[in-house]
C-alpha cells in the first residue's frame, strides 16, 4: 500500500465516525490509518489458556475464564450504583462489576449460560473481581476465529467508558488490514532484510497485531524494533554528517605559544592517560575543518578543568577567544579562581562575568571582549546576553550541561559568524546506551579514570537507630581537624515536612555538638542568597566544622578538608543524586566517608540503590543501574529531549538491537549519504516521510 493510503484520516475507516475519531485522537493520538497501524499492542493474552477461578492470582493480569452468571444485583454506593454479578465455575466464585451500562447488561446477559469472560483481575478481600469484562457466550466463542494470542492494546478509562474496548480496537485494526489487503510498503533495503534475516514489513505488521505463533510474534517485534531504532539513528547520524560537511568550523591548526608554555612550565601534575586521550580526540576535531560539537563526560574529580583549559589555550594560539559557562555563580567563581591559579604567571587575560558583576566592570569586559584584548571569559548565563559580543569566539565550553537547555546552546552558536567549537562537560555519567540515542549526533569523549592517589570514599549504610554511633564517629573526625556535611532531602511535593525535618535535625545536631566546641553552618533554599553565601563561606574557610544543608550543595562546592558526608533519609534520594553528593568528599588527601542513613523500612528499589552506592564508585555503573531502575524517561536531560517517544523499542532492554541499528545506519549513510541508490529506495522513502512530519530531533539548532 502506498503512503497516501496510510495518510487517510481515520474517520474514513468503517465503523469510525466523528465521535470515535475524536476519542481516538484525544486518547491515543490517532488521526490517520498510519497511526492506527502503529498502535502496537502492549502485550498478548494467551487465548489457548482458560483459568479456573481457584487458579486466579491477584497479579492484575488479563485472563479468560469459563463459567456462568448465577446472580446479578445492583449495589448502591456514594456516587452512583454498580452492578455486581456472581460468576462461578466448578472451582469457585468471583464477581463481575459494571459501573455503567447497567440497563443493557441486565437486558442482554443470560443467567446460567456458559460464558467466556475476559479482562483484568483484581482482588478485594478474599474475592476476585473483574470490572467491565468482555464476554462471549461459550457457544459463540467456540465457533469464532481461533487466535492463540490476543493483542491487548493500550487503553484509558475514557476509551472504555466510550465503548472503545480492546475488542473494538482490534476490530478496527482488522478493518484496516482488510482495506489494505495487508500490503504495506517495505521500509528497509533487501540487503538489510537479508543480512539480519528480518521478516517483511507486511508480515511484521500482521503478526504484531494478529500473531500466528509465538515465533512469528518474536520475529515481528524484532523487525519493528530494529526499524524504529534504525530510523532514529539514521536521523542522528545524518545530522552529524551534515554538520561535519556543511557547518564549517574554524580550524585550530597551530599548537603555539600559550599551549606549549603552559604544558612545559605550568602543568601542576602529570596528565592521566584518560586526560591525554581526550585531549587528543578534541585536538583532532579542532584541527579539522568541521565545527566541533563534543560531549566530555568525566566523573566528579576526574579532572575535566585542565582539559578545558588546554583547549582554551589552543583557541588562543590560533587567534581566537574562548569562554566557559557554568550553571551557578558559585561554580563560575570556582572555575575562574581555579583557572587563574592554573595559569599562574602566564600572561593571559581572563575575566569573570556573572549576574552580580558590577556595572563598571561589566562595561569594561564588554569592551575588551569586542576589541579582542580579553581572551578568556568565565561566567554564568550572563555570557549569553546579547550585549556580550566577542571579537572572534572560537571555543565555548559548557560545564554541567543538563542545566542548560537547547535554546541556550543555540545562543552560543550565534555568538560568532562561524559557530564556535562547542565542548560540553558533564559529571553526570550518561550510560552509553542512552548517550547513543540522546546525543547520537554529538561526539563523545570519556575520562574514565581518576587521577592517581585518590582514596575512594568509603561508603556505609547505617540505620537511624545507630545515630549515636554515627555522631561519635563525626566527633572523632572533627577532632582530627576534618569537616562534615550532613544533608537532608528536600523534595518539592513534601517541602513543608522536609523543612521541618531539616530544622528538627539541625536542632538535635546543635544539642549533640554544642558551642563553643563545635560551630555549625546551615544552608537551605529558603535563606536569602546573601545569608547562604555567608554560611557557605564560613564552612569553606574552615570556621565551621559541620554543614547542615539540603541538596543545594549538590553541585559545585569544593572543600577538600571536608571528609565526611552524612546523607539523611538516603532512601529518598535518587542514585545520581547520591553519587553527586558523595562526590563532594574525597577531594583531599584524607580517607573520606559517606554514610547513608535510612530507616528500617526500605523498598526493593531503595535497597538496590543503597547497595549500589556501597558497592561501587563507578559513575557509569551507577548510571546503568539508575537507568534500569527508573527507565530512561526520568533520567536527567531526557525529559526535554522528546527523544524517547519510542513505540515499540526500549532503549534499555533492546540495547543489542540499538547497537545493530546504529551499525547499519552508519553503514548505509557511509555508502550512500543521500540514499540515492536503487537498493536504498525503501529506506529513502520512509525517511523522507519521517523527516516531513518530524517534530522531534531539532533540539540542537
Ligand atoms: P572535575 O572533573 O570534577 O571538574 P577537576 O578538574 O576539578 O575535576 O579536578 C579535580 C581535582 O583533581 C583538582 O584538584 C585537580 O587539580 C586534580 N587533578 C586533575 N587532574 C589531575 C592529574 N592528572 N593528576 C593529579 N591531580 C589532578
Ligand atoms: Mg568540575
Amino acid at each position: 500500500m502506498n503512503a497516501n493510503f496510510l495518510q487517510t484520516p481515520i474517520t474514513y475507516l468503517k465503523n469510525v465516525g466523528p465521535n470515535r475519531a475524536e476519542i481516538l485522537r484525544s486518547e491515543l493520538g490517532i488521526t490517520t490509518y498510519y497511526d492506527l497501524l502503529q498502535l502496537f499492542p502492549n502485550r498478548y493474552l494467551d487465548k489457548t489458556h482458560y483459568y479456573k477461578i481457584n487458579q486466579l492470582q491477584p497479579s492484575g493480569a488479563d485472563v479468560q475464564v469459563v463459567g456462568k452468571i448465577i446472580h446479578i444485583k445492583t449495589v448502591e454506593q456514594k456516587r452512583g450504583k454498580r452492578l455486581v454479578a456472581t460468576f462461578m465455575d466448578e472451582t469457585g466464585q468471583m464477581e463481575l462489576v459494571w459501573f455503567r451500562g447497567h440497563k443493557w447488561i441486565r437486558e442482554n446477559l443470560k443467567l446460567n449460560e456458559p460464558y467466556v469472560i475476559f479482562g483484568r483481575i483484581a482482588r478485594y478481600g478474599s474475592t476476585f473481581s473483574m470490572a467491565h469484562p468482555e464476554m462471549e457466550l461459550l457457544s459463540v466463542h467456540q465457533k469464532g476465529l481461533k487466535i492463540s494470542m490476543q493483542p491487548i492494546y493500550p487503553s484509558t478509562e475514557k476509551l472504555s467508558a466510550k465503548g472503545i474496548t480492546n475488542r473494538v480496537l482490534s476490530q478496527l485494526v482488522q478493518q484496516l488490514f482488510l482495506e489494505s489487503k495487508g500490503q504495506f510498503s517495505e521500509s528497509l533495503s533487501a540487503e538489510i532484510l537479508h543480512e539480519l534475516k528480518l521478516i517483511s514489513k507486511s508480515e511484521a505488521l500482521l503478526n504484531i497485531h494478529f500473531p500466528k505463533s509465538q515465533d512469528l510474534l518474536t520475529k515481528a517485534q524484532f523487525r519493528l524494533k530494529f526499524e524504529e531504532l534504525f530510523f532514529v539513528q539514521l536521523q542522528l547520524i545524518s545530522k552529524k554528517l551534515i554538520r561535519k560537511q556543511k557547518i564549517k568550523g574554524m580550524p585550530f591548526s597551530e599548537v603555539g605559544q600559550n599551549f606549549n608554555a603552559f604544558f612545559q612550565e605550568h602543568l601542576p601534575f602529570e596528565l592521566t592517560n584518560a586526560q591525554k586521550k581526550v585531549i587528543k580526540e578534541i585536538r583532532k576535531d579542532l584541527g579539522s575543518n568541521a565545527q566541533m560539537n563534543r560531549l566530555l563526560q568525566g566523573d566528579v574529580g576526574s579532572g575535566k578543568t585542565i582539559v578545558a583549559l588546554l583547549c582554551m589555550l589552543l583557541a588562543l594560539d590560533n587567534g581566537f577567544q574562548a569562554c566557559m559557562m557554568a550553571p551557578t555563580e558559585i561554580l563560575a567563581i570556582q572555575h575562574f579562581n581555579g583557572l587563574k591559579e592554573l595559569l599562574g604567571a602566564m600572561e593571559v587575560d581572563i575575566a569573570l562575568l556573572t549576574g552580580s558583576t558590577k556595572k563598571s566592570v561589566r562595561k569594561e569586559i564588554h569592551e575588551n571582549l569586542q576589541n579582542g584584548q580579553l581572551k578568556i571569559l568565565v561566567g554564568t548565563h550572563a555570557i549569553l546576553e546579547d550585549v556580550v559580543q566577542f571579537q572572534n569566539l572560537g571555543l565555548a565550553i559548557i560545564d554541567e550541561q543538563h542545566r542548560f537547555g537547547v535554546a541556550q546552546r543555540s545562543k552560543l552558536w550565534h555568538k560568532n559568524e562561524i559557530p564556535p567549537h562547542i565542548l560540553v562537560m558533564t559529571a553526570t555519567p550518561i550510560p552509553r546506551t542512552l548517550a547513543m540515542s540522546l546525543y547520537g549526533d554529538l561526539d563523545i569523549s570519556v575520562i574514565e579514570e581518576l587521577p592517581p592517589g585518590r582514596k575512594p570514599v568509603r561508603t556505609l549504610h547505617r540505620y537511624d537507630s545507630n545515630r549515636l554511633k554515627v555522631f561519635g564517629f563525626i566527633k572523632d573526625e572533627i577532632k582530627k581537624g576534618r569537616q562534615v556535611y550532613i544533608v537532608y532531602p528536600l523534595i518539592q511535593e513534601s517541602e513543608a515536612l522536609d523543612y521541618k525535618d531539616l530544622m528538627d535535625g539541625y536542632e538535635s545536631i546543635a544539642r549533640d555538638f554544642p558551642l563553643p566546641d563545635y560551630q555549625i553552618s546551615i544552608v537551605h533554599g529558603k535563606m536569602k542568597p546573601a545569608d547562604k553565601d555567608y554560611e557557605m563561606k564560613r564552612f569553606v574557610e574552615g570556621e565551621t566544622q559541620i554543614m547542615v544543608a539540603t541538596t543545594v550543595i549538590e553541585v559545585g562546592v569544593n572543600v577538600p578538608n571536608a571528609s565526611v558526608m552524612i546523607i539523611e533519609s538516603a532512601e529518598r534520594f535518587g542514585l545520581s543524586q547520591l553519587h553527586q553528593l558523595r562526590g563532594r568528599v574525597g577531594r583531599g588527601a584524607e580517607q573520606s566517608y559517606c554514610v547513608l542513613m535510612t530507616s528500617h523500612k526500605l523498598s526493593e528499589d531503595a535497597k538496590t540503590r543503597l547497595e549500589t552506592m556501597v558497592r561501587t564508585h563507578d559513575g557509569f555503573e551507577i548510571a546503568e543501574v539508575d537507568l534500569k531502575l527508573r527507565g530512561p524517561g526520568d533520567l536527567m536531560g531526557t525529559q526535554q529531549s522528546g527523544m524517547l517517544n519510542l513505540r515499540i523499542a526500549d532503549i534499555v532492554k533492546d540495547n543489542q538491537i540499538l547497537k545493530t541499528a546504529r551499525y547499519y545506519a552508519i553503514k548505509v549513510l557511509k555508502e550512500d549519504p543521500a540514499l540515492q541508490t536503487d537498493k536504498n529506495q525503501p529506506i529513502h522513502q520512509s525517511y523522507s516521510r519521517i523527516m516531513k512530519d518530524r517534530t522531534l530531533w531539532n533540539y540542537i539548532s
